[in-house]
C-alpha cells in the first residue's frame, strides 16, 4: 500500500518553500534527511568532485513500493504530512515534498528502492525534470539515490558553484552535522573513493563526537542540565583543546535540528570566560531541547536558524549550563587532589590535578636547607614567596629561566614552557576570586601609609565605593581631611600601593555604567592581578619558580591568564619527534 499522497495546493502554498537545492551540500542534506526519515540505521554518502559530478546516498531504511517511488518525484509528493495541522506535531525532517522534485529537475537522478521483504525492487530515473518509467530491480531493502551532473543543463545555476574543494567543504560540514545529530545511526562518507569518515551505529553522543573530531573522550566534559521547558545536553571540550583544534568543531542543535546562532555561540563563549582568549572559539557539541511553543523553527527555509520566543532566558540557560559543567570539572579536580596527594596538605603545596605530573622523591634535608638559603626574602613577591617548606618536600625537576620571561621544566614526560607573568596573573586572579567568594580578603598594613591626594571625582568615587574597595582588601583612614591608604590585599602586596588603588578606583568607577557586577569584578581582578604579578624580566629564585609552576598547575583554569593568553604550553615528545623529523624516515 502506497504511503504518498499529493498535498492539497493550499497547504503547499502555506509552506514557505524557498530554494531547496542550491549546491551539492543542500542535495546531501535533503537525501540524508530522507534516509533518516525512512528510519535508516546505516547511511552511506559517496561524492565525486565536491558533489558536482556525483552524489550517492544509500540507506537501509523502509524503502518504497513502485507507486511511491514514482510519487516521490512529484512536486509536493510527501508521505509526511497531510494538512497544516500536522505541521505542529511533525516528527520528520522533511515534509515539503519538494526535495526529490527539485533535485530531479536539476540533475540526472537514479533511484533504486525496495521495501523490506519485497519480491521485487524498483529502479526509476528522472533527468532534468522528466520522469522515466519505473523498472524492476533487485529487491535490496532500502533506498539508493544517485545524483549526477548537478546543474549541468542549468548554466545560470552552475556558474554559482564554487571550486570542488569549497563545495566539498560545505558537503562535509552538512555530513558531519548529521553524524553528530544522529549518533544512533552508522555513517560512511567517501569523497573521490577515499573514506573520510566512518562511524558505527549506536554510539553515545560523547563517543560519536570524540571519534568524529578526533578528541580523546577524557578531554570532553559532559553537559547535562534541565529547567522547566528547557534542557541542554552534550559535551564541551576542555579549553586547551580549542587552542589547537577549534575550527569547525562547534555544533548546536535545537530540538534535533543543527542550527547556527551567533547569540548562542556568544553565550557559550561567555561561559568559558577567561579560560579562552577572545579570538579562540570553544569546542562544543550541544543539543538543546525546548518546549515547541517557545521556539519558531520555520523562519528559515533550510531550518538552520530558529527564533526563540524568549531569547534572553535561553541564552542565560545555555551560559549557566556550560559554566556549571566547567565548574563541576573544577570540583572533580579538587576531589582528585585529595586522593592524589595525601602528603601535600596545605594549599601552599603543589597539587597536580587531572594530569598526574611527576614528582621526584623527597630530597634530603641538606638539600632542603640549601634551597631555602637561596630564597631571597627581600624580593617583594609575597604571593609566590610566602610559603617555604611544604613545597620543597616534593622537589620537582629544576626550572630554567629563558629570555628572562619563560620558565622551562619537565612534567609528566612533557616539556613545559611557562610565561611567568601570565602564570602569576592567573594565580593571583584565582586567589582574588577565592577570597571574593569566601568574602575573606586578607589585608596587610602598609609600613608607610600613603596620603592620597585625590581630585574631586576620585574623592566622590572613593566615597561611593569605599565598601567595594575594602572588600578588595584596601583599608583607609582619614587624616586632616585627606584619605590615607593604610592597607592593601596581601595577595597584591605591591611596591606601588597607591597606583594599585588608583587603578582599582578607575575600575569601580566603570561599574556604574555596567549592570553586570561579575563582569566588572572580573575586569578589576584581571587588572589588579596583572599589575601585581611578576613581569617579564623579573628574576625569580628557584624556590619562587617552583612555587609559581606548582601553583599554576594546581589550578583548573591554569591554561590561560585572566585575559585569555596562554599561560603555558606543552611540548610532547611526539611533537619533538616531528620537529626533528624522527618520524617517517625509517629507523
Ligand atoms: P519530504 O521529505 O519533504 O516528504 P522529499 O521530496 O524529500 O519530500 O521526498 C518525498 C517522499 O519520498 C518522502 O515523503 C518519502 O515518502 C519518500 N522518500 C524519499 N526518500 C526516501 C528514502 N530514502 N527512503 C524512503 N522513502 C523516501
Ligand atoms: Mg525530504
Amino acid at each position: 500500500m502506497g504511503k504518498i499522497r499529493q498535498l492539497p495546493e493550499d497547504v503547499a502554498m502555506k509552506i514557505a518553500a524557498g530554494e531547496v537545492v542550491e549546491r551539492p551540500a543542500s542535495v546531501i542534506k535533503e537525501l540524508v534527511e530522507n534516509a533518516l526519515d525512512a528510519g535508516a540505521t546505516q547511511i552511506e554518502v559517496l561524492l565525486e568532485d565536491g558533489g558536482k559530478t556525483a552524489i550517492e546516498v544509500s540507506d537501509n531504511g523502509c524503502g518504497m513500493d513502485r507507486e511511491d517511488a514514482v510519487r516521490a518525484f512529484a512536486r509536493h509528493g510527501t508521505s509526511k504530512i497531510q494538512s497544516v495541522d500536522d505541521l505542529h506535531s511533525l516528527t520528520t525532517l522533511g515534509f515539503r515534498g519538494e526535495a526529490l522534485a527539485a533535485i530531479g529537475a536539476s540533475a540526472e537522478v537514479t533511484l533504486h528502492t525496495a521495501e523490506e521483504a519485497a519480491r521485487e525492487g524498483t529502479a526509476i530515473t528522472m533527468s532534468q525534470g522528466v520522469l522515466a518509467h519505473p523498472k524492476p530491480h533487485a529487491p535490496v531493502p532500502g533506498t539508493r539515490i544517485r545524483v549526477r551532473n548537478l546543474f549541468h543543463s542549468i548554466p545560470a545555476r552552475q556558474k554559482f558553484l564554487k571550486s570542488d574543494a569549497t563545495e566539498w567543504k560545505a558537503c562535509l560540514d552538512v555530513i558531519t552535522k548529521q553524524m553528530v545529530t544522529h549518533p544512533e545511526v552508522g555513517f560512511v562518507a567517501k569523497h573521490n573513493g577515499r573514506v573520510i569518515h566512518e562511524v558505527p551505529a549506536n554510539q553515545s553522543f560523547m563517543s560519536r563526537v570524540s571519534l568524529l573530531w578526533g578528541i580523546v573522550a577524557s578531554a570532553l566534559i559532559p553537559v547535562e542540565s534541565e529547567v522547566p521547558h528547557l534542557s541542554l545536553s552534550g559535551v564541551i571540550a576542555q579549553p586547551e583543546i580549542a587552542h589547537s583544534a577549534s575550527k569547525g568543531r562547534q555544533f548546536f542543535a535545537v530540538n534535533g535540528h543543527p542550527i547556527t546562532d551567533k547569540a548562542i555561540a556568544r553565550s557559550i563563549k561567555d561561559a568559558f570566560g577567561t579560560l579562552l582568549p577572545p579570538t579562540i572559539t570553544p569546542v562544543y557539541a550541544l543539543s538543546l531541547t525546548i518546549h515547541p511553543g517557545m521556539v519558531d523553527v520555520n523562519i528559515h527555509p533550510r531550518k538552520d536558524e530558529v527564533r526563540f520566543i524568549n531569547p534572553g532566558e535561553v541564552f542565560r540557560f545555555v551560559l549557566q549550563s556550560v559554566s556549571q559543567a566547567l565548574g563541576s570539572q573544577t570540583q572533580s579536580f579538587s576531589r582528585a587532589e585529595h586522593i592524589a596527594s595525601p602528603l601535600l596538605t596545605t594549599n601552599a603545596a603543589p597539587v597536580y590535578p587531572k594530569q598526574s605530573y611527576d614528582t621526584v622523591p623527597a630530597p634530603s634535608s641538606r638539600h632542603f636547607e640549601r634551597r631555602t638559603a637561596t630564597f631571597s626574602p627581600t624580593l617583594a613577591l609575597p604571593p609566590i614567596a610566602a610559603e617555604t617548606e611544604e613545597q620543597v618536600t616534593t622537589a620537582p625537576t629544576p626550572i630554567l629561566t629563558f629570555d628572562a620571561c619563560y620558565l622551562l621544566t619537565v612534567r609528566d614526560g612533557s616539556l613545559l614552557l611557562i610565561d611567568q607573568h601570565a602564570a602569576h596573573e592567573r594565580i593571583l586572579y584565582h586567589r582574588l576570586w577565592q577570597e571574593h567568594e569566601k568574602q575573606t580578603p586578607t589585608s596587610q598594613p602598609l609600613l608607610l601609609p600613603v596620603v592620597l591626594h585625590l581630585d574631586e571625582t576620585e574623592r566622590a568615587l572613593l566615597e561611593d565605593h569605599q565598601a567595594s574597595l575594602e572588600s578588595l582588601g584596601f583599608g583607609f583612614s582619614q587624616q586632616d581631611g585627606q584619605s590615607v591608604l593604610t592597607q592593601v590585599s596581601s595577595l597584591l602586596a605591591s611596591k606601588q600601593p597607591e597606583q594599585l588603588l588608583r587603578q582599582a578606583l578607575a575600575g569601580v568607577g566603570e561599574e556604574r555604567h555596567d549592570p553586570d557586577l561579575r563582569d566588572v569584578t572580573h575586569r578589576l581582578y584581571a587588572m589588579l592581578a596583572c599589575k601585581a604579578a611578576v613581569k617579564a624580566g623579573d628574576s625569580l629564585s628557584e624556590l619562587e619558580k617552583q612555587k609559581l609552576v606548582a601553583d599554576l598547575l594546581s589550578l583548573p583554569d591554569r591554561f590561560t591568564c585572566p585575559h585569555g593568553r596562554p599561560s603555558y604550553i606543552t611540548l610532547e615528545p611526539t611533537e619533538l619527534e616531528k620537529l626533528f623529523k624522527r618520524t617517517g624516515f625509517g629507523a
